[in-house]
């Protein structure tokens, strides 16, 4: 049996454009790589210029782009949810874990990575996202939860996606409209600071393949612009991704380079 990696994340892009080369990573090694979308993302950007589509047509546009992504970077399966974009944090919690349960008991990840308790950015889907899928790893696990949604299954490891304190700064720097941009945020990010974090990973050498991906999600025009203008300006800008580390134990330093360190081969 291969072993498996899971994302559990919000929006049809969140795992391409965030961590969409750790996945080929893995992806690229054997590991089967599976996707969880809660939403299709409808009330995101509808494309540009001549791509402009229908707002009733972004959702399912949307989904058809994640597909696309997930094929470019050689996932498994993508699966997305419809749970209302910009409104996931109203949903019954109940029901949203339901049916993270019935997913991680039908795909059983060794590890997942689901969104950091800030969200990225303070995005009110990704906090929820963040927060359901870390009950429903726990609940997975426990075999008289609900058994008619599966036969009960224990995650290995749990990281959460974070976005690092120096690509932050950086893109700052770099770029006016990022910075003015970050100041409009009711809810800031954390500062992740490398003694903060549990995961660095580099994913340098997949950058291209990672855009390549990226560009599958052609509705969001606007986002790749400003990848592909701070990457012309700093190239070495995205060549990591990074995670903090919620399962076996909470990380923290030694920082780890591999998800997956110590689970192969037995
Ligand atoms: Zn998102």
């Amino acid at each position: 049996m291969p072993l498996r990696l899971a994302t559990i994340l919000a929006h049809p892009d969140d795992e391409t454009f965030g961590t969409g080369g750790t996945l080929i990573r893995y992806a690229r090694e054997g590991i089967e790589v599976h996707s969880l979308c809660l939403t299709e993302g409808e009330k995101g950007w509808a494309g540009i210029d001549d791509h402009i589509v229908p707002r009733e047509l972004v959702g399912p546009t949307r989904a058809k782009e994640l597909a696309e992504a997930g094929r470019r970077m050689g996932l498994a399966s993508v699966t997305c949810l419809r749970y209302p974009d910009s409104g996931l944090a109203d949903v019954n919690e109940e029901w949203v874990v339901r049916d993270i349960v019935r997913w991680l008991r039908r795909v059983r990840p060794e590890v997942v990575i689901i969104w950091g308790p800030d969200g990225g950015y303070g995005h009110p889907d990704h906090i929820a996202a963040g927060e359901r899928a870390l009950t429903a790893i726990e609940l997975s696990g426990v075999q008289r939860h609900e058994p008619e949604l599966g036969a009960h299954w224990h995650a290995k490891r749990c990281y959460r996606f974070v976005a690092g304190a120096e690509l932050i700064d950086r893109l700052s720097s770099l770029m006016p409209a990022f910075a003015e941009y970050m100041e409009t945020l009711d809810v800031k990010p954390q500062r992740w600071t490398r003694d903060r974090l549990g995961a660095v990973i580099d994913v340098g050498d997949v950058l291209d393949a990672k855009v390549h991906a990226m560009e599958a999600h052609q509705t969001q025009a606007p986002d790749l612009a400003m990848w592909a203008t701070a990457r012309a300006k700093l190239p070495e800008i995205f060549r990591e991704e990074t995670f903090t580390r919620e399962y076996p134990e909470p990380g923290g330093a030694p920082l780890e380079s591999d998800l997956f360190a110590g689970l192969r081969g037995g």
